[in-house]
This record gives structure tokens, sequence and C-alpha cells, in this order.
């Protein structure tokens, strides 16, 4: 593929640093080297000596002097190398790019850091940009910004649906579309798994519909995908990822370990066509230089202590506690907004997204009367692209809250519906 017309002149105008480059050759370099090309602090001078981690199963993460210099000093930009490695063998297990040589993969501060770098390298103030709507809060306030015309697509309770997409795309001829520069959509972003806020997935049907119409209009997939590993049932059954078929390079696939190992380690990756993923790795040499160190050794040190055994034991202990508190909250909401509100089933996650019959715009409800009632949730029109219309929708989280407080906030929530009705 040409991915000229993707990047932006900002993006094109990124220059390599000389100090990170030459930095990334200390990775494989010869003891011998005197290497007086960096700024790099002397550790000796840091006041950490050890450190170690008490794992909740009780065995314990030593991090001995040398990894504790690796902790503490700067890092190559593309990540802390064996990390990379970690998370190659990874995504080639899960994912098995169909066009892995090419593919590159870089560590980011959680996907949010990638996300945003992705979006800077490929779109420029005013234009289009096809998302899935209800869209991702997060994303839509990196987009905001640049005063985007917005091609929404619709989905429903099996994700994204593909004639909706190409209803969106109507207006453009494939043909036309493909090699144009401007005023054309040619990203398009996708939240497939356990989607935040909708709790769905895409079918594998629709995914490969999906890739097709990218194909046919000459799109790139941002593929945002936090929610992998807290869908339920078997990981085996998991629908293909977008990264997963992409014969043509035009996948970036954002994953992060968030949801899984912590959210304030904050270290995501992204996985894509090299030349994206040198671009955004320019981004990052000329920002934050590279992700956290110590969070990155720290990820390192847990992956060769677990092995791979032991990381799917812990995704599926996460899976199967998100998996309780997914039919706790159902069973809740069977029982208080029955008649009151539609959702469909998370198939993953931590949302629940309700649709509320008899009230027009959620919006004052929650922000001007849910806090009396005890309750606090977010209302639908947050993750609209057009936020001066009405959301009838609204967003429960139930990761964090108990059982007993699903029934209690729900029935909290029933109560100011049906006054909101009455209003
Ligand atoms: N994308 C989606 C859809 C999310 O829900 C989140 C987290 N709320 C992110 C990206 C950002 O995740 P991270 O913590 O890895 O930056």
């Amino acid at each position: 593929m040409n991915y000229s017309r993707f990047i932006t002149q900002i993006s094109q105008n990124r220059k390599p640093s000389l100090i990170r480059e030459l930095y990334e050759t200390l990775t494989n370099a010869s003891p011998e080297l005197v290497f007086m090309a960096g700024g790099m602090p002397n550790p000796q001078m840091f006041p950490f000596q050890a450190a170690s981690i008490t794992l909740k199963d009780g065995r314990a993460l030593t991090l001995h002097p040398k990894l504790m210099n690796d902790c503490l000093q700067y890092g190559p930009t593309s990540g802390y190398p064996p990390l990379v490695k970690h998370l190659k063998t990874l995504t080639q297990k899960l994912h098995d790019p169909p066009r892995w040589a090419d593919t590159e993969l870089i560590v980011t501060s959680g996907s949010q850091d990638g996300l945003c770098k992705a979006i800077e390298m490929m779109i420029k103030p005013g234009d289009y940009f096809a998302t899935q709507e209800p869209c991702y809060t997060g994303t839509l306030s990196i987009l905001h910004p640049y005063s985007l015309r917005y091609v929404p697509v619709e989905g429903d309770r099996e994700g994204m649906k593909p004639e909706a997409l190409r209803a969106a795309l109507a207006p453009w001829k494939p043909e036309a579309a493909r090699d144009a520069v401007d005023d054309v959509p040619k990203v398009l972003y996708v939240n497939p798994n356990a989607c935040n806020p909708t709790g769905v997935s895409l079918t594998e049907e629709r995914r490969h519909e999906i890739y097709q119409i990218a194909s046919d209009y000459n799109l790139i997939i941002l593929e945002d995908d936090p929610y992998y590993f807290v869908q339920f049932g078997d990981i085996k059954d998991y629908p293909p990822s977008f990264l997963s078929m992409d014969t043509d390079g035009r996948v970036l696939r954002f994953d992060s370990l968030s949801k899984i190992l912590s959210s304030g380690i904050r270290i995501g990756f992204v996985t894509g066509p090299k030349p994206l993923i040198q671009r955004i790795l320019l981004h990052e040499q000329a920002s934050v230089l590279h992700a956290n160190s110590l969070s990155q050794v720290l990820v390192s040190e847990l992956l060769t202590l677990w092995g791979e055994d032991g990381f799917f034991k812990h995704t599926q202990s996460v899976q199967e506690f998100y998996f309780q508190q997914r039919n706790a909250m159902v069973k809740a909401a069977e029982q208080h907004l029955t008649g009151l509100c539609e959702w469909a089933v998370p198939t993953g996650g931590m949302f629940l997204w309700l649709k509320v019959n008899n009230v027009p715009d959620t919006w004052d409800m929650i922000l001007e009367r849910a806090l009396k009632k005890n309750v606090i949730l977010l209302p639908g029109k947050a993750f609209m692209c057009d936020q001066s219309q009405p959301s009838t929708f609204m967003r429960a989280a139930f990761s964090l809250i108990t059982p007993e407080q699903m029934n209690i906030g729900l029935q909290n929530l029933a109560e100011l519906i049906r006054e909101e009705m009455t209003l």
C-alpha cells in the first residue's frame, strides 16, 4: 500500500531525533562501545537500590540492581526490548497477522497515547472521519479540536452495521475516493469487542464485511481493542481481530494492559504497518521519549515469571470476574428497569448501555437530578459525534460496584426515570 495519502503534513515534517536514533543502536551494542552520544544521567546517583513486589499469588518479582538500572534509565522509544519481544509473541499467537514481516509494534503510554498519535498522524482540521457511533469519549476528546466532519455509523446488538457503513460512505464513489487526498474519509474507528459504551461485540461476519468496505474505499481501520481479554467465553471462540484479517496492511491495532494488569501502569501497544508505526514512533520520540521504563520492566518480568500459561490463567480469572459482575448487573436491571429501559446483554467489558423509554434526553436527568437520588452514570450524549442532539441512552459501569450496590443503584435509577416520565 502507498501510505502517503494517509499522512498529514505535520506528520510528514517529523524528523528522527538524532539522539533517540543513536540510542536504538545501544540495544545491540558491543560492550566495548564508548557511548558519548546521549545525555543519560548516571544511575549511580539515583537513590533506588532494588525492589521486590509481592504478587497476589504470594510470589515475588525482584528487581535486582541490573533490572533496576533498566527501570530507572531512559530506554528505546519503541519499548523495553524484552517487553516488546513478549508482546510480539503474544500478538503473533493471538492474531497471526498475515503480513507479519511488514508489521511493527510500539509500546505506548496506554493505548490512549497510541490513539492520540495515530490520529495526529492522519487527521487534519476539517477532515472527514468515519467512526462507530456511539463512540468512546476518550477518542472523541482527541478528535474534538480538529472540528471534523464526522461520518457516524450506527450499530446494533451485533456491533457496527456494515450496511450503515456503506450508506454513510455512499456520497463518495469508491473508485474516486480510493486515491483522493482531501474531502474523503480515509480512516475508520472501530471498538470491536465489548465496545465502550455499548458492551457488545462485532460478529465475525460483520468484521469481514467491514474489512471489505474499508478495502473498497481504501480506509485505514483504527482497531481500538482494550477489552479483548475481557470478552466472555472461551478465548478459542473469540471472533478474529481486524489485524488478523489484514491482508492489505490497512489496520492499526491498539491493545491495552489497563483492564488486565493495571490501568495506572499506563502500558499499551500499537501494532500495524511499519511505515505508519514509524510515524507514531517519531512523534513518541518528540513527546514522551518512551513509555515509562519502570512499568515496562515490571510487566516484562511479570510475563516472564508467569509464562504464557500463567498469563492466560490470569486473563481468564479477570474475564470470569467481569462475567459474574455482568450477570449480577443484568439481573438487577431485569428486576428494576424492565419496562423502563431496554438493553443488550454485554458480551464482555464493564458497561451496560441503557436506552430509556419515554425520556427524550438523559442529559439533564443525569447531570442535574441523579445525584440527589444517590446514583450517577454517564448520559448517552457524551458518546455522540454531534452533542447538540438529544440522546435517550446512558452508560452504567458495573466494574467496581457490588451486586448489592447494583440493586440499590438501579432501584434509585428506576425511581428517577419514573419521576422524569411525569415531568
Ligand atoms: N479505548 C477505549 C475504548 C477505552 O475504553 C479505553 C479506556 N477507558 C482506552 C481506549 C484507553 O485505555 P488505556 O488505559 O490503555 O489508555
